[in-house]
């Protein structure tokens, strides 16, 4: 078995070389030099990106959890468009009141989120504090030779509540002097574009910074259309688009990415039970993608942390390479409370109540005051939403799956996805290309590509097409031999292990499917 390798010790510069390699991820229009912040997925990328968002979908959607309560829950899919009605966007916030904040270095020109920026201060709140973005060791160094004492680290966000004189003592990254940061300003992430023939301010549109609010935007027809109750979920994948100011750490963060969201409707009373609930699936699915337990974490927001409407959150954090000995969000569970459908009841004056039946009929029983009824039995819903990015799925499982193998003869390192995951299922190889076995093994895979990815490859020596296969992190690899011919059997070589198993030639489809199912 192959020994695990501490995500300290993944370099982000062979991950993103490999990946470019061997067709996983793609710099977008690198002939002309590349565009910052977007990636193409090539073919292998393409395969386990589709993998990701096939499981999440499946568990999602079509196959979701039981309730807290033993009940099954109900959620249905939806694909909206990109570009909405500017209006639905004032309404969300995401024009107008709540842009992020932004600092700027009048020495580097580089502009940083404001809650992006972490800040090492000395803890006796004497001499200068060192801001950086990711690397935490740069700064680290500069402080232990400047101070020689122990530090607190904070973002930029948080430095007023600790009452620092910030900015004039800070050292912005990658700078020597202090005070270079300017105080934050408000920024607009939003791409823009003007649908139709006129391109003036009243055509602008805006491509959807998340998935999110399309789900809101149908709430009505969903509910009127699908004969649900509450509560439920409404889930969509899709492409979201951030003008984000530093894209970094490869697909970490992008300009354009993907997003899959639920949308959990209910009522107010029952919120706090279904945040709970959807927390812990949420942490349960990231596991099922074969992440080990100890590389994820659950990081609850501080009060003064989340945004006003939201009365709780929760981020999944995974420990990349990039922020280890920290952990980074890959999915945020937040309850929004009815701040949304508030929201847009408001700007588009469309009621988006719920009229709850159930509730009615019990409290007709329990012989509640007519009134009360009619008061309590119309509500708007609250909502849980557990968020959280499909192209950072990629990266986890990238990072996850990359262990270098200094002493496997052949590969410098094997991809170890779980086999559900992996783009290219097994590899096909006779072991000569002669005396009857690539015959048998094109045989094969004929009969198994009939059902899942796999490859056949009669070129190079065995070694170098097992290589080839453990670099592509492909789970199996069928050797055809001379005991094919005559015996009809075949060796199953096991990618993590490189064991060698001897199964019948009409058994190989069924061991196959049993293994990759896990
Ligand atoms: P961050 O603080 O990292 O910008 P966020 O809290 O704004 O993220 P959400 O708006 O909650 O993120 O989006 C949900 C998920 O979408 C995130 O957890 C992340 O997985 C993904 N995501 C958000 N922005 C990007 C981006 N620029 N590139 C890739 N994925 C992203």
């Amino acid at each position: 078995m192959l020994t695990p390798v501490p995500p300290a010790d993944k370099s982000m510069e062979e991950i993103v070389s490999l990946c470019k390699r061997r067709g996983f991820v793609y710099p977008a229009s690198e002939i002309y030099g590349g565009i910052r912040g977007f990636w193409d997925y090539g073919p292998l990328g393409t395969a386990l990106k589709n993998n990701i968002r096939d499981w999440w979908w499946h568990q999602m959607v079509d196959c979701p959890p039981i309730g807290p309560d033993g009940d099954p829950v109900n959620i249905l899919g939806l694909d909206s468009a990109i570009i909405q009605n500017p209006k639905a966007w004032e309404a969300s916030g995401h024009v107008g009141g709540f842009n992020d904040p932004m600092v700027d270095c009048k020495e580097s020109k580089g502009r940083y989120r404001e809650d992006h920026v972490s800040v090492l201060v000395p803890t006796d709140g004497q001499g200068l504090s060192y801001a950086f973005v990711d690397d935490r060791s740069a700064a680290e160094k500069k402080i232990k030779r400047d101070a020689k004492r122990s530090v607190e680290e904070y973002t930029l966000t948080e430095l007023p509540a600790i009452d620092v004189a910030a900015y004039p003592s800070i050292v912005a990254p990658e700078v020597k002097t202090a005070g270079t940061l300017t105080e934050p300003r408000a920024f607009n992430l939003m791409l823009d574009t003007y649908p139709g023939p006129i391109r003036d301010e009243d055509a602008k549109a805006y491509l959807r910074p998340e998935t999110a609010q399309g789900i809101f935007l149908n709430y009505k027809n969903v509910l009127d259309t699908m004969r649900v109750k509450l509560p439920f979920g409404i889930a969509q994948i899709g492409k979201s688009f951030r003008n984000e100011v530093t894209p970094r750490n490869f697909i970490f963060r992008s300009r354009e990415f993907e997003q899959m969201e639920m949308e959990w409707f209910c009522p107010p009373e029952e919120a706090l039970k279904w945040y709970d609930f959807w927390k812990h699936e949420r942490m349960k699915w990231w596991r099922s993608l074969g992440v080990a337990e100890s590389n994820l974490i659950f990081r609850d927001h501080a009060d003064d942390e989340l945004a006003h409407y939201s009365k709780a959150c929760v981020d999944v954090e995974y420990l990349y390479p990039f922020t280890a000995p920290n952990y980074g969000e890959l999915e945020g569970v937040a309850h929004r409370g009815e701040f949304d459908l508030t929201q847009h009841t408001t700007h588009s004056k469309t009621k988006l109540d719920y009229f709850d039946q159930d509730l009615q009929v019990r409290l007709q029983k329990e012989g509640v005051d007519k009134d009360e009824i009619k008061k309590r039995s119309r509500y708007t819903p609250n909502v849980i939403e557990p968020a959280s990015g499909l192209t950072r799925a990629v990266l986890v499982l990238l990072c996850e799956a990359f262990t270098p193998t200094p002493d496997r003869k052949g590969s410098d390192y094997v991809m170890q996805f779980k086999p559900k995951f992996a783009p290219v299922k097994a590899g096909i190889f006779p072991v000569v290309n002669k005396d009857g076995m690539p015959e048998i093994a094109q045989k094969l895979f004929r009969e198994l590509r009939e059902t899942m990815p796999v490859e056949t490859d009669v070129k190079q020596s065995i070694g170098k097409r097992y290589a080839r296969m453990d670099e592509i992190g492909t789970p199996f690899c069928i050797a055809v031999d001379g005991d094919s011919v005559t015996h009809q059997t075949v060796t199953v070589r096991d990618r993590d292990t490189t064991e060698q198993v001897t199964i019948g030639l009409d058994k190989v489809k069924a061991y196959l499917n049993e293994k990759l199912d896990a």
